[in-house]
């Protein structure tokens, strides 16, 4: 008899326990699906902004850059440019050195390279 009841409280134990252990993992189910959508929402909405806004930006960046390019800054910019040439001597026709201008490694650069940030400045 006291064996009987011993099992059934085992069962009846097992079973409580397996109805918590249901419990807790509907309910972390339930918690993350409830955190996904509330994270899901502003970041959907991000994302539409970011997807609208940049097809905006973008149409509109485009006319503007070829204004500029065609505008009077790159005709003063291959005007500097055209300025910065080896001359018939070999000097540099930007600063009038009679050496080869050289990079950082000690290679002999063209003087169009080696005054860019000048010519850059001067825009
Ligand atoms: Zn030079």
């Amino acid at each position: 008899m006291a064996k009987i009841l011993l099992r059934v409280a085992q069962i009846v134990g097992v079973l409580v326990l397996a109805g918590i252990a249901v419990g807790i993992v509907v309910g972390l189910v339930q918690w993350l699906l409830g955190a996904a959508v509330i994270v899901a929402i502003p970041l959907g909405a991000w994302w539409i902004y970011k997807q609208v806004s940049s097809r905006n930006h973008r149409s509109t960046a485009v006319p503007g850059a070829q204004k500029s390019l065609a505008g009077p800054s790159g005709d003063r910019r291959s005007e500097l440019e055209s300025r910065a040439v080896l001359d018939a001597a070999g000097r540099c026709g930007w600063c009038g050195s009679p050496t080869l201008h050289k990079d950082e490694f000690g290679f002999p650069t063209t003087p169009l390279t080696f005054h860019r940030a000048e010519i850059d400045a001067m825009l």
